[in-house]
């Protein structure tokens, strides 16, 4: 064909350039200078997406052009041919792509690969519903994929949300899981190429360490990792799935964000092979369940979230959180928190852009919430200390879920929770000299008491929601309430 396909960074898999449109095509990738530089990145995030677009020159070869460029608009214009291009990943992505459609440089803008399900689906599901609900839109996924049904169309093994049995704490006494550690890449001359020309990069600010690198870039690492994954630690995943171990950062999580997010893997052909493991009796239905129902409920749920509430949803502000984050925070100084569940939290974002679900959401997002911190930044904070961060995909989990921030559209109500929570979830709280059932003075949990000050700023604002009803009851018959409040409002030390 004459045009080229233009891929994005988040577009690297078979199932983007391979397809009927697209398997005859020229390919072009540009290193944009400006989406490099125009935000502090985690180092090792910026390694990761320049890794995987040389991984593709390396493994495509001469089909494959690679363009260093000011800005994408400079690079296509460098390349000099028109390009076709898949649907992008942002509402800034797509505002570009439509200019150049208009411009003639960019001849067609094809659907997506990338999710199961397109937006204009989507928006015929939602249309007429009343509320937005993830487990309604994650049913109907499983029905429209035909994924772990019985024949009759109902679910298998009479269930559809396993979540009871996946919310175990961690195992007691025990430092780490124990289960098969993850599968992990072996550094090669594109990583070195890499590094030496971020160092060499001037002006380049980042955040966070350089490390090994951890994630697959390529599509050989990724079908590695995936393999590791399902037939290793597959069958351990979901029990433990809400807990936190000090001594263990992976747990039994997939650590499958980052080939998932640059496109190397096709969601549907992650979803089908897990679930070949359960009907092979490799792993157990609430396993292989709890896997599906986050790649075809929630990632697919917070993709569709993102196109379907619009760039103006990032401005909600429900609680009216004006905090800015504070400097230890946003150079992720671990060494800074005495907290031990945070302190843990921040360090692994810092020595790996990695956190897993749990610390994102009860640990660094409650933190953040309790604390008033300004959604949009924080927002913007996760979209860029993490490796696995890309713009789609911030909005609903951290606005909408972690910040209830749009005031109930996303989540039914706040993930806020005191130190007794992380205590029962994690071994965090044993070595930490804050006791999770003390309010007040010198060893006050900075959750517990941070909990109770921001119920208290936030109560008229909760008041409305039913689910916050007996929280709120509790907060009238609180003792200490006073000095609580006192004792939080001019805390800077957690
Ligand atoms: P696992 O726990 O093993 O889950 C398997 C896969 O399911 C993940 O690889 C991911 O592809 C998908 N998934 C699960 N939950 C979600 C979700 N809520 N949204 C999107 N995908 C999901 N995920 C990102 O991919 N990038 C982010 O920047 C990101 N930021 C988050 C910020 C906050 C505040 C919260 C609460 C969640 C965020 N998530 C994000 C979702 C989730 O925490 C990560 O996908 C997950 O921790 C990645 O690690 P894993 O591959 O080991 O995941």
């Amino acid at each position: 064909a004459d045009a080229a396909l233009w891929l994005f960074a988040d577009q690297l898999g078979p199932h983007f350039t391979d397809g009927p449109d697209t398997h005859d095509r020229d390919i072009v990738l540009i290193e944009s200078a400006h989406a490099l530089r125009h935000k502090g990145y985690h180092r090792q995030k910026l390694h990761l997406v320049l890794a995987a677009i040389r991984a593709l020159r390396r493994d495509l070869g001469d089909r494959v052009t690679v363009v260093e460029a000011a800005s994408y608009r400079a690079g296509l214009r460098e390349y000099g041919r028109p390009v076709v291009v898949h649907e992008p990943g942002s509402h800034a992505a797509h505002r570009l792509v439509r200019r150049l459609r208009e411009d003639g440089v960019v001849t067609e803008i094809l659907p997506t690969p990338g999710f199961t399900l397109s937006t204009r689906d989507f928006a015929e599901w939602v249309r007429d519903r009343p509320r937005y609900v993830m487990e309604d839109f994650y049913r109907d996924q499983r029905r429209r994929h035909g994924v772990l049904l019985e024949p009759d169309g109902e679910p298998v093994g009479g269930r559809w949300n396993t979540d009871h049995d996946n919310r175990e704490p961690p195992p007691s006494g025990a430092d780490t899981l124990g289960v098969p550690a993850p599968w992990h890449p072996r550094e090669n001359e594109i990583d070195e190429r890499v590094r030496a020309d971020l160092d060499a990069m001037s002006g380049l600010h980042t955040v966070g360490e350089d490390g090994p690198r951890r994630f697959a870039v390529s599509r050989t690492e990724a079908k590695r990792a995936l393999r590791r994954f399902l037939d290793a630690r597959l069958p351990t995943f979901g029990t433990h799935q809400d807990a936190m171990l000090g001594g263990d950062w992976a747990m039994s999580h997939a650590l499958l964000s980052v080939p998932i997010n640059l496109g190397l893997l096709d969601p549907l052909d992650v979803v089908r092979q897990a679930e070949r493991r359960y009907h092979d009796g490799h792993a157990p239905l609430s396993s292989v369940e709890g896997f599906t129902r986050q790649i075809l409920g929630w990632r697919e749920w917070v993709w569709q979230l993102y196109w379907h509430l619009g760039p103006d949803y990032s401005r909600h502000n429900a609680l009216r959180a004006e905090t800015p984050l504070p400097a230890w925070w946003t150079e992720l100084d671990a060494d800074a928190v005495t907290a031990r569940c945070l302190s843990v939290a921040m360090a692994g974002v810092r020595d790996r852009g990695y956190a897993h679900h749990i610390q994102r959401l009860m640990v660094l997002g409650n933190h953040a919430l309790q604390r008033g911190y300004h959604p949009a930044r924080l927002t913007e904070w996760f979209a860029t200390a993490f490796v696995d961060g890309f713009p789609w995909v911030m909005p609903a989990n951290v606005i909408g879920m972690s910040q209830y921030a749009d005031g109930g559209i996303v989540a039914t109500k706040p993930y806020a929770a005191g130190g007794a929570y992380i205590n029962r979830m994690s071994d965090h709280c044993g070595d930490c000299v804050y006791d999770p059932k003390v309010r007040v003075g010198e060893n006050a949990c900075p959750y517990t008491a941070g909990y109770w000050a921001w119920m208290d700023r936030s109560a008229g604002r909760l008041r409305g929601n039913h689910r916050m009803a007996k929280p709120l009851g509790s907060l009238e018959r609180l003792r200490d309430r006073a000095a609580v409040v006192e004792q939080e409002h001019d805390r800077n030390r957690f």
